[in-house]
């Protein structure tokens, strides 16, 4: 069995508790999933912290480099602005960049006050349109959202290796869920945020404009199961997992 949540992601019939919740979760008129953090994870240098946020539970992350007093923020969804600052202080860093995953409404709402702020963002040009328009996600975004335009600075695309915090981030372009999803892979600290392509258990949606599932499921054998099986996965909903759990017991896309 499997049962779709109106949001970015499906669930499968073996993670049926999960399931149940969270599809109550989806029905609920709240629509706001109860914002909980997810541990922090400390790694040797870099610190990753994730924070789940309205309306619809999306993720945001900041990478921390509190020896620079850096920190790189990952998707903005409602409130990511005012969670980044605090996050921020906490190690004494400033944010120096914002990048966007793919440009869903839900992972851009608080973009505009990151480029306000002056701080220089990243996205992929195949999701220009929603970056510059986003009002023209208003059919599958919750009604009454004001939808604000997101100034990209840096125009990213699969290949490209980003120097930032002093560490060597690659871009992976991976599509399927939408045309510009891309995920960030820091090798040095086996971690790749991946937005939508994959969740824990599951597979973004491909049924939105310019989903398509043999496009997604490329994008995931090529460009996620090809990274090492210790690889945390970041997902852009839901909790952490690994390229070596997806890759043996993901059910729609089999490694
Ligand atoms: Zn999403
Ligand atoms: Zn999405």
């Amino acid at each position: 069995m499997s049962i779709s949540c109106s949001f970015c992601f499906y669930f499968s019939g073996d993670t049926q508790v999960v399931t149940q919740i969270s599809y109550l979760q989806c029905l609920s008129d709240q629509f706001r999933i109860v914002t909980h953090a997810y541990a922090c994870i400390v790694h040797a240098h870099m610190i990753i912290e994730s924070q789940e946020l309205p309306p619809i539970g999306t993720n945001a992350y900041a990478l921390l480099e509190p020896s620079l007093k850096q920190c790189v923020i990952i998707d903005a969804p409602a409130e990511a602005y005012e969670w980044a600052v605090q996050v921020a202080e906490k190690y004494s860093c400033q944010i120096i960049a914002l990048i966007l995953t793919h440009g869903h409404w839900d992972h851009i709402l608080d973009g505009h006050k990151f480029a306000k702020a002056g701080i220089l963002t990243y996205g992929h040009a195949d999701d220009i349109e929603m970056f510059a328009s986003p009002s023209k996600m208003a059919s599958y975004a919750i009604p009454g959202l004001e939808l604000k335009e997101l100034p990209i600075n840096h125009w990213i695309k699969g290949g490209d290796q980003l120097e930032l915090l002093a560490t060597k981030m690659e871009i992976r372009h991976v599509p399927g869920h939408c045309p510009g999803n891309v995920l960030v892979y820091v090798p040095c600290e086996k971690a790749a945020i991946v937005g939508d392509v994959i969740f824990a258990g599951s597979v973004g949606r491909y049924d939105l404009p310019g989903g398509d599932f043999s496009v997604l499921e490329k994008s995931i054998k090529t460009q996620v199961y090809s990274l090492p099986d210790e690889t945390t996965i970041y997902p852009g909903h839901g909790p952490v997992t690994s390229v070596g759990r997806e890759r043996a017991g993901n059910p729609y896309v089999k490694g």
